[in-house]
């Protein structure tokens, strides 16, 4: 049932995926990326096998298990944004699970394909949920864009001149799906990182790779690869969390983000990408039990670039068969 009453300023909104974030701040409440949420807590395996004990098939993908559990032990969460178009059946059928177990779950659609006038209803629709308009979100857009261009900034550090690494890059780039729930704070820590490494020395790569794909469940791939030589220099989809596209207008930024549309978009991104940040290689990471892994074949087939596909699981270190074909692909591009 729809609430009649406004949350209370503050109130901690959890996300599935990236959404119009722009209209959570513009209500005056406080976004939480439950997938952040999830994997950056100690505990995050653990949080899995709560999931498959409370009933959750083996079979089913990682991160809806570790957001089903993580939400468990968050009861000050009001409310849950599942986007039930654009994302996946499992982050549908698990808002139909939250909202058995009387969370507050409110739908969010990608029009698909992507549509402006359908674009328009949504965000009406998600603005009167939570109790704000879409006026006062375009204004949150614009504060926010100062913010989204040091984000950029720091991309272009991590291909242009290597002053960011590539984890560095990820982690940044990610949180900007909820700006760690305080846009204030994060857009202060972005500011700072970024006079800190914008004073370090340049750093040219030998190997340069892109990741592609759902970002990665192992919580070691980015150290590995720059143990064997190699810099990531493109993180595809926290690049896209973080809407690098200046002006656009509040519907179009959400139609112009790929992850939620067709496979053909992606392509063309992936494809810009490899040219202009003149990639070598790119890692496709894959989720078990993910239907995107069928994106596979096409990624290899489209792109002009050495792909490897790796699969991961539950969080955990990379196990000994991937790091060996991680060293595999490393070794047979290196000039
Ligand atoms: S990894 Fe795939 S299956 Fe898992 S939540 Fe994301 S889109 Fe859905």
């Amino acid at each position: 049932m729809p609430r009649t009453q406004p949350y209370p300023p503050g109130t901690r909104i959890g996300l599935t995926t990236t959404i119009p974030v722009e209209m959570v701040l513009a209500a005056g409440l406080a976004p939480v990326d439950l997938n952040n949420l999830f994997i950056s807590a100690p505990g995050a395996p653990g949080r899995v096998s709560k999931a498959e004990s409370a009933g959750f098939p083996r079979t089913v993908c990682a991160w809806v298990k570790g957001i089903y559990a993580v939400l468990q032990e968050h009861s000050e969460i009001a409310a849950v944004i599942v986007a039930c178009q654009g994302d996946c059946s499992y982050t549908q059928a698990l808002g139909e699970i939250l909202e058995a177990e009387n969370r507050e779950v409110i739908h969010f659609k990608f029009p698909y394909p992507p549509d402006r006038e359908q674009m328009r209803r949504e965000l009406e629709n998600l603005a009167a949920r939570l109790g704000t308009d879409v006026r006062e979100a375009v204004r949150v857009r614009e504060r926010l864009e100062p913010l989204r261009r040091n984000l950029s900034r720091l991309d272009r550090l991590t291909w242009e001149t290597g002053q960011v690494r590539g984890e560095e890059n990820f982690l940044y780039l990610i949180s900007s799906s909820d700006f760690e729930s305080d846009p204030e704070a994060y857009e202060l820590k972005v500011g700072e990182f970024l006079e800190e490494a914008e004073r370090r020395p340049h750093r040219s790569r030998s190997l340069r790779l892109g990741l592609v794909g759902i970002p990665p469940i192992f919580t070691d791939l980015w150290d590995y690869l720059e143990e064997l030589g190699a810099g990531v220099v493109f993180n595809e989809m926290p690049r896209q969390f973080s809407m690098p596209y200046p002006g656009l207008d509040l519907a179009e930024q959400y139609l112009r983000y790929t992850y939620p549309y067709d496979i053909f978009g992606r392509l063309a991104d992936l494809e810009e990408a490899v040219r202009e940040r003149r990639l070598d290689g790119l890692i496709h990471y894959t989720q078990s039990f993910c239907f995107r892994q069928m994106f596979d074949q096409i990624i290899r087939e489209r792109l002009a670039v050495p792909v490897l596909t790796i699969e991961g699981d539950r969080p955990a270190p990379l196990d000994s068969r991937t790091r060996m074909r991680l060293e595999a692909f490393v070794d047979v591009l290196r000039p």
